[in-house]
């Protein structure tokens, strides 16, 4: 472990910002909120955020991106996948075992270069939390600290940072603030341990599940069908509580042709399962229809099928889906402790 005074912290990101040739990104204060985006200076770069609104997934599958141009008069298909590579500070534990999880999915069975290339060419810079969102219940599911995921990790320690390097990317990230880079001693350790005493307070305390329950819970509530229509009632299928996800990757992919026919581009954008066209197909026949058939498929996604597949919950409990849930019925605490209690 290494450590670094703050003043020098922000001198190595300003020297980032003017003369590494990543875009440097990191978290920035917005109408009280806050927000992964470009850098212009150490100054405006806040790591004593609760959470983002945004996960920093969108540096790695964009809302919007083209995959193929094509030009049908010439019949030219040509390949686009349009990389940045970057410089991300300030992702928290959560996040980082969240894009952890997306690495898997994006590997698997046909790798994604969209994604990978992306994630390749970044730099993740980790922070622990200083301070935690009212929703948040990242120490139930275990992610409120994590050993992997980060190239360098941060913790905030009064007038300095101490650094964790996670990987060769990291180190050499490191290299760069030279001389400002010191070695830990006994007193700092003390108080990294003293900041995840007292960050393990910080949370929510009503979880009652244990995450690992959550596969056979939900095996056994799928058939519920009264519970997933009373749960879901007021929900309005805006699907914010899967696009603010960190862990959800569905996309949609579409021909957009100019208006000669004969030029256009294949792009794909995020999707949700809370949407009503989500489970359409051709035919007009579609098969969740039901909003309590696509609030309860969300549920199984989170807490049950990718555990199958990956052995992963695919919630982080970042709290990102009930803070913006307008009628606020997206909390996974409350849903996982009904089925805990045998709430029918
Ligand atoms: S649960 Fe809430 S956020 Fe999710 S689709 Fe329904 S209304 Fe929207
Ligand atoms: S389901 Fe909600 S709490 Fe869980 S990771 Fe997704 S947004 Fe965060």
């Amino acid at each position: 472990m290494k450590v670094i005074d703050k003043s020098d912290f922000d001198v190595f990101v300003d020297n980032l910002i003017a003369n590494d040739d990543r875009e440097v990104v990191g978290v920035q204060e917005k109408d009280s909120k806050f927000a992964f985006e470009t850098l212009q200076s150490a100054d405006d770069l806040r790591l004593d955020y609760d959470v983002t609104i945004l996960p920093p997934k969108k540096y790695f599958m964009p809302q919007r991106e083209t995959l193929i141009e094509y030009n049908l008069d010439e019949g030219e298909t040509t390949p686009v996948n349009r990389v940045v590579p970057r410089i991300i500070l300030g992702i928290h534990p959560y996040d980082l075992v969240a894009i952890e999880q997306m690495d898997k999915v994006f590997e698997d069975t046909h790798e994604d270069p969209h994604y990978l290339e992306k994630r390749r060419k970044s730099v993740l810079v980790g922070v622990n939390m200083e301070n935690v969102s009212d929703k948040s219940f990242a120490k139930t599911m275990g992610t409120a600290t994590t050993d992997s995921g980060y190239d360098i990790m941060l913790t905030d320690i009064g007038d300095m940072y101490t650094i964790e390097v996670g990987s060769s990317k990291g180190s050499a990230l490191l290299d760069k603030a030279g001389s400002a880079i010191d070695d830990v001693g006994p007193e700092e350790i003390k108080k990294v341990k003293q900041f995840k005493e007292e960050l393990s307070e910080k949370f929510r305390t009503d979880p009652k599940f244990d995450p690992f329950e959550l596969p056979s819970l939900l095996k056994e509530y799928y058939g519920k069908d009264q519970f997933w229509e009373k749960n879901s009632e007021d929900c309005l299928s805006c699907g914010t509580c899967n696009l603010v996800c960190p862990t959800c990757y569905c996309f949609d992919v579409q021909d957009i042709n100019d208006i000669s026919l004969s030029e256009g581009e294949r792009m794909r954008t995020w999707d949700g399962c809370m949407l009503e066209a989500f489970a359409e197909v051709a035919g007009d026949e579609n098969f969740r229809e039901e909003k309590a058939a696509r609030y309860r498929h969300r549920y199984m996604r989170k807490g049950r099928y990718m555990y199958n597949r990956f052995g992963d919950i695919a919630c982080v409990g970042c709290g990102r889906c009930s803070e913006q849930c307008l009628p606020d019925i997206a909390d996974p605490v409350d849903i996982f402790n009904q089925m805990k209690e045998g709430t029918s």
